[in-house]
């Protein structure tokens, strides 16, 4: 291959996939497109599009030119075929959920989640009968201990919040190819800079393009991407993007879009039916926000990794988790799928207990008490009374989250400020 067709580099994709000069006008930044609809060419393309037998623009519920973009350009880094954006990523979660399952079915769940994650499952279990089965540890041979006759997909993170967790997940595929089942993960604490689920064996992921994404904490978003090589057809059981679609004149998915019906049918089903799309406003804060992705993960690393290097040392602290610190449990698969470090939230605990906590975080004075991650800024939180207060308490021991423990997400501010801060606000515990 000569350098000229060489696909471009991370950096250079993070910038220009998915993304061209306007061709009506020449803007070569990515207009927003606020309009709901869209005007037909001709009666048979409003009704082909309707039919679901030709894609197109027709309505801004359902796709939207500038929220195409970014799902375009998401979708390149993510290395999937299809990217469907939605307006948080609870719905993303949301969306992966209800289009993979029917009541009655379940899935295997990571027991370390995000508080929202596990929150939406438990309603989802008891007024929609969509069942989790909790691995009983992180590794590879719980997820396969936990599947049933009725699991239709594993779900994990890959970096986990708070803890900073690093997720084996080439493990974890794995099971999930010997049983036929989709791995999906939600990569919102890596972004794709870090990691990128597919190339370890994942078939969907998902983000909160709310934090590292669109990564000045000014926009809520998702992403739902469908790498587009699971065999629907062979696994079974997936009636919504295998079985005719009458309404839609007895459309099937995997026929009508056969290199990525899960994100069609995350379309059909989740955007058009149930209506959580993405704003176009939203979309391109996003968009603009991914072309520094690359630059802000690498200092969000390096500010992190002195921050947790710091706290490591000082008399007030008990613990860090953050597993690239020499002797952390989970550092051989930090060390293996973040190199660089796995990103910049994670969690530490005061040995003065809850008191402590509370005391050092409201004398914080750059670093905002806020319940955001993954932004410029650097953020702090007190997880059992805010992120974690609704979980049961065996979830909150799984999540490592106790009265002591403080979440901290680390920005891009100059590393001496920061520390300076810590400094102070742990001196006030005297
Ligand atoms: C924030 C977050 C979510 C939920 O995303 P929203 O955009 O806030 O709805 C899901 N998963 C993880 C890991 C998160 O950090």
């Amino acid at each position: 291959m000569t350098d000229q067709n060489r696909p471009h580099r991370f950096a250079t994709r993070a910038i220009h996939a998915g993304a061209a000069p306007d061709p009506a006008t020449g803007a070569r930044v990515q207009p927003i497109y606020f309009t709901n609809g869209f005007v037909f060419d001709s009666t048979e393309q409003a009704a082909d599009i309707f039919a679901g037998r030709r894609t197109g623009f027709s309505y801004s519920r359902g796709s939207n030119p500038t929220v195409a973009a970014l799902e375009r350009r998401i979708a390149d880094l993510e290395g999937a075929k299809a990217g469907v954006a939605v307006s948080s990523g609870q719905s993303a979660m949301q969306l992966v959920l209800m289009t993979l399952m029917k009541s009655g079915d379940a899935y295997v769940a990571s027991p370390r989640l995000f508080g929202g994650s596990l929150g939406l499952m438990r309603r989802l279990d008891g007024r929609y009968d969509l069942k989790p089965r909790f691995a009983r540890g992180m590794a590879p041979e719980d997820f396969e201990a936990a599947i049933t006759p009725d699991c239709r997909a594993i779900f994990c993170e890959s970096i986990v919040n708070p803890c900073a967790s690093v997720v084996d997940l080439d493990g974890i595929a794995a099971v999930a190819r010997r049983h036929n089942l989709p791995l999906v993960v939600d990569n919102t604490l890596a972004s794709p800079a870090l990691i990128r689920p597919i190339e370890h064996g994942a078939d969907i992921v998902w983000h909160s393009t709310s934090k590292f994404l669109s990564g000045s904490g000014q926009t809520i978003g998702g992403v739902i991407c469908d790498a587009g090589r699971f065999d629907w057809e062979k696994a079974g059981g997936y009636n919504l993007i295998t079985e005719p679609w009458p309404d839609y004149d007895g459309l099937v998915l995997t026929k009508a879009f056969p290199e990525t019906p899960f994100a069609a049918a995350c379309r059909f089903f989740g955007l058009r039916d149930l209506g959580p799309g993405l704003s176009p406003m939203n979309a391109f804060l996003t968009l603009m926000g991914i072309e520094t992705l690359p630059l802000r993960m690498e200092r969000h690393c390096a500010n992190a990794r002195a921050v947790a290097a710091f706290l490591k040392d000082h008399p007030a602290v008990d613990w860090v988790s953050y597993p690239m610190l020499p002797g952390q449990p989970g550092e051989d698969l930090a060390r293996r799928y973040t190199p660089n470090g796995p990103g910049s939230i994670f969690t530490f605990a005061l040995k003065g207990g809850e008191r402590a906590a509370l005391t050092f975080i409201a004398a914080l004075e750059l670093i905002s008490h806020l319940v955001n991650i993954g932004e410029i800024k650097s953020l702090a939180i007190h997880p059992s009374s805010t992120t974690h207060r609704q979980l049961p308490e065996h979830e909150k021991a799984a999540a490592q989250v106790g009265p002591e423990t403080v979440r901290l997400s680390i920005g891009l501010e100059d590393e001496a400020d920061l520390i300076a801060d810590l400094t102070q606000a742990l001196d006030r515990l005297g």
